[in-house]
């Protein structure tokens, strides 16, 4: 039966449908398939200083990251695996160059997969046969992740430079070698610091595979830049449902990375929304300082899992309309503050009094929520100029 229109114009949820991708286990974490998209990042103490590394896996589990890679370049750091896999809360990857050794230690090790890099690993494609074994046989999987910068000579002379084409296909051909011995227990990553290219590079990637995507925009630069870089690249590929795990590479701490990716995802509805600030941009209508006050609801109601949106708007215009549409939001105007909840004006504090009313009111809809179950969602606080 065709449902009847009332008229109300729909919202979509979500931007396109997901890319149909067979599914792999990542430890506990399953990537691919109808898996929500997970969110990685990678340490960077040395792997072989176990307690650091795992002083940093805590810190980025904490703040919401899903799987970590951690390098192996040396002996000591594949001899540190056992105990960083067997510790850490969250799948580990072992990232693996130039040394097909080191597969072997990571999969013996417990890792929860081993990232390989096709064109760093020399006397690679001989040993295919002997990984797809040992990694078939404890249930490993390998992402074959292919960057721009450390393309295999072949395809660099064949193409030029790292193309989109060069791309994908030193990674379908490092896939093709493990399809001949069965093992299909792939991720693959075709990463590019242009975000032009990366965008292409997995578009014509998933076009031509079924495998899961890692989504990254390498050396993508200081926060700022890079944070723009993957919201761009990533916000291209996951509306067109392709991307089943994303790491953002950051020139700063991890944890931001993770902060930057959950927020990506959040935006694009690829996971539920928690607290969610609506302020405007202020203009020169607004009759209070609409930065100050958004950053100290912002902090003041950091840690906050609810999904509670809260408006802040700096003045009359359209400080009620968005204060209204929020669960919780200020409206300002000559030194006072309209404080609305669930659309109705519950008061008007002075100015000074803003922060404290609504921080006072978000905790009361927060624990509200709790008890009512909606542990996370979708939070707006709005503040007006
Ligand atoms: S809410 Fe008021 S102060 Fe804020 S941008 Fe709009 S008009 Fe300007």
């Amino acid at each position: 039966m065709t449902a009847i229109s009332l008229g109300m114009p729909t919202v979509p949820t979500r931007l396109a449908e997901r890319r149909k991708s067979r599914q792999i286990q990542v430890g506990s974490v399953a990537v691919g398939g109808d898996a929500p998209v997970s969110v990685q990042s990678m340490t960077t103490t040395r792997t072989s200083d176990i307690g650091a590394t795992l002083q940093q896996i805590a810190e980025l589990t904490a703040s919401g990251c899903q799987i970590v890679r951690v390098a192996c370049p040396t002996q000591d750091d594949a001899d540190a695996l056992a105990t960083i896999a067997r510790k850490s809360q969250i799948p580990v990857i072992a990232d693996i160059h130039f040394q097909p050794k080191y597969v072997f230690a990571a999969i013996d090790a417990g890792c929860a997969a081993v990232r390989v890099n096709p064109g760093n690993i020399k006397q690679f494609d001989d040993k295919v046969k002997e990984i797809a074994k040992a990694a078939g046989d404890a249930r490993v999987p390998i992402r074959i992740g292919v960057n721009a910068g450390s393309l295999d000579a072949r395809l660099l002379k064949k193409y030029g430079k790292a193309t989109p084409e060069a791309l994908v296909e030193s990674a379908l051909w490092e896939a093709s070698l493990f399809e001949e011995h069965g093992f299909r227990d792939i991720k693959i990553s075709v990463k590019h610091n242009d975000p032009v290219v990366m965008v292409e590079a997995y578009r014509q990637l998933a076009a031509q595979c079924d495998y899961p995507l890692h989504l990254g925009v390498t050396e993508a630069g200081p926060a700022f830049q890079g944070t723009i870089k993957s919201a761009v690249a990533f916000g291209a590929l996951l509306s067109q449902g392709i991307g089943d795990t994303i790491r953002v590479s950051l020139s700063a701490p991890p944890a931001e990375e993770i902060k930057v990716g959950i927020q990506i995802l959040e935006s694009l509805n690829l996971r539920q929304r928690r607290l969610e600030i609506v302020s405007c941009p202020s203009c020169g209508r607004a009759q209070v300082d609409v930065y100050k006050l958004a950053e100290e609801v912002t902090a003041g109601l950091d840690g906050m899992t609810v999904p509670l949106r809260v408006a802040v708007m700096g003045c009359v215009v359209n400080g009620p309309g968005e204060a209204r549409e929020a669960d919780l939001g200020v409206a300002s105007g000559n030194g006072k503050g309209q404080i609305f909840v669930k659309g109705e004006v519950i008061k008007t504090v002075p100015e000074s009094k803003i922060v404290e009313t609504l921080i006072e009111e978000a905790l009361k809809i927060a624990e509200q929520m709790e008890k009512d179950g909606i542990a996370s969602g979708e939070p707006t606080v709005a503040v007006a100029g």
